[in-house]
């Protein structure tokens, strides 16, 4: 098979070898969760619950009415403690539901729906009510990525299993012991959007898995056209951009989506937990993640509820070289955030959490730019991230802006490869905070 990929991009070390292949362990048994109540992108939802209630598992806790939200769900069965503000996985306080487990494990999970019995808007409401996000990044609400306007037609859906950041390995684990499902869930979407074309996509580091998921394929993947894509190693394969111009051939254009180009992207995770919603009724309130890193004595695949505290699984589950830890982070290295303790609780988006020691967590100074455009030739989004940089050095949001700081996925390739180790996506992260801040403020002054 032709290997395939994208323009720019670079090969951090991979560090994948102490997780890749380890079978997922399933935490069962957490005595409380603590669940951010907001943990999507888009439009803020509201607790349904008040201190004292009991919930049973997969019960709907929060919610909005607006179009770009998806609900929140019970992980465990218990009693709502707490609902209070918490640090979340950005290292930001958000408000969450805390549920304190009663032993039991009284579910409250949906009716099973027929994905291929049911109609396109049913099935939009299954995903949306199952509170499904994308798993692999930004947390954005499922049912709207798969919602085009009128007028754009979906050609082809992706299941994502690029899985470019280094350490990560839950994708692979997914593929490997869920397979079934991830076809069963991309087949369901395919069904859903009319789309005739599937095409699961992952780097060559895990070519061992084309087998298995040719086979599921063939049990799972209801007589649809789904191909296997195997990519050229190399980071950021995974970016939805990236992927869709390796596998299709198609560019995203500058402040547009894939559905621009009639490509839909799902990651494996996600589709899983669609297959979930719809063949058990269960919505969103587990996930797979790795915790890794040089400082992590027994590095783990692991499956735990939404909301579980890290803190509740060092030392118990996960043992650490407490003398060797020099930094936590939520996360992969390259799109990770660093957090200053273990109290901060695995959400809907969380593909990992990292455990660095000395060595991996090395933070060399700041240098000043000398001008050798390697930002620029590594870039995969075709920016000058030197130019934006410079820009947002002298608070000129409107030119850093105007030359494409929206456009960054953040993937952090650009520091990665600076020799000068200059602050570029750290920097571009906040810029585009202010920048929509502004935004926000203007469009505030102009309805007044
Ligand atoms: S400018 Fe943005 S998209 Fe380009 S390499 Fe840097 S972080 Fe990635
Ligand atoms: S890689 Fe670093 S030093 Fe080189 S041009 Fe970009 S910002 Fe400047």
């Amino acid at each position: 098979m032709k290997k395939k990929t994208f323009r720019g991009g670079a090969h951090p070390p991979e560090r994948k070898e102490r997780t890749e292949g380890l079978p997922l362990e399933y935490v069962r048994s957490v005595k409380q969760v603590v669940i951010p109540v907001n943990q999507h992108f888009g439009a803020p939802i509201h607790p349904l619950v008040k201190v004292g209630d009991v919930v049973k598992r997969g019960q709907k806790i929060a919610d909005a009415e607006a179009k770009m939200t998806v609900p929140v769900h019970a992980s465990i069965a218990g009693v709502v403690k707490k609902i209070e503000p918490r640090m979340q996985p950005n290292n930001i306080d958000g408000m969450c539901i805390v549920i304190e487990s009663d032993g039991s494990d009284a579910t409250d999970f949906l009716p099973p729906l027929d994905g291929f019995a049911c109609t396109k808007e049913e099935a939009l409401a299954r995903i949306h009510e199952a509170g499904i996000v994308g798993m692999g990044g930004a947390g954005f609400p499922a049912h709207v990525k798969f919602s085009p306007p009128p007028g754009k037609t979906i050609d082809v859906v992706i299941a994502n299993a690029a899985e470019c950041e280094p350490y990560l390995t839950i994708d692979e684990r997914t593929l490997a012991e869920n397979g079934g499902d991830v076809v069963e869930g991309l087949a369901i979407v395919m069904k859903a959007l009319g789309v005739k074309k599937g095409v699961v996509g992952l780097e060559d580091n895990k070519a061992q898995l084309v087998a298995g998921i040719g086979d599921a394929i063939a049990k799972r993947g209801h007589g649809l056209d789904i191909s296997i894509q195997v990519l050229t190693t190399k980071y950021p394969q995974g970016g939805e951009k990236m992927l869709i111009t390796a596998i299709t051939g198609k560019e995203v254009p500058s402040g547009g989506l894939p559905m621009d180009v009639g490509c839909v992207v799902s990651n494996v995770g996600t589709l899983k937990a669609i297959a979930d919603a719809f063949t058990k009724g269960i919505p969103l309130i587990e996930r797979a993640f790795t915790i890794t890193g040089g400082a992590c004595e027994t590095p783990k695949n692991l499956v735990a509820p939404i909301g579980t505290l890290v803190a509740d699984l060092v030392p118990a589950i996960v043992k650490v070289n407490d003398a060797s830890l020099r930094c936590i982070v939520a996360g992969g290295p390259m799109m990770g955030v660093s957090v200053p303790n273990y109290a901060f609780p695995i959400q809907k988006n969380t593909s990992g959490v990292l455990l660095m020691d000395r060595a991996e967590a090395e933070a060399s100074e700041e240098g000043t730019c000398i001008r050798c455009g390697r930002c620029m030739r590594t870039c995969s989004c075709r920016l000058s991230p030197a130019l934006i940089n410079e820009s947002l050095l002298a608070n000129d949001l409107e030119d850093a802006e105007a030359i494409g700081l929206l456009d960054c996925i953040e993937c952090g390739t650009c520091s990665f490869v600076c020799p000068s180790r200059v602050r570029l996506v750290q920097r571009f992260r906040v810029g585009k905070q202010l920048l929509r801040g502004k935004k926000q403020k203007e469009a505030q002054s102009a309805r007044k």
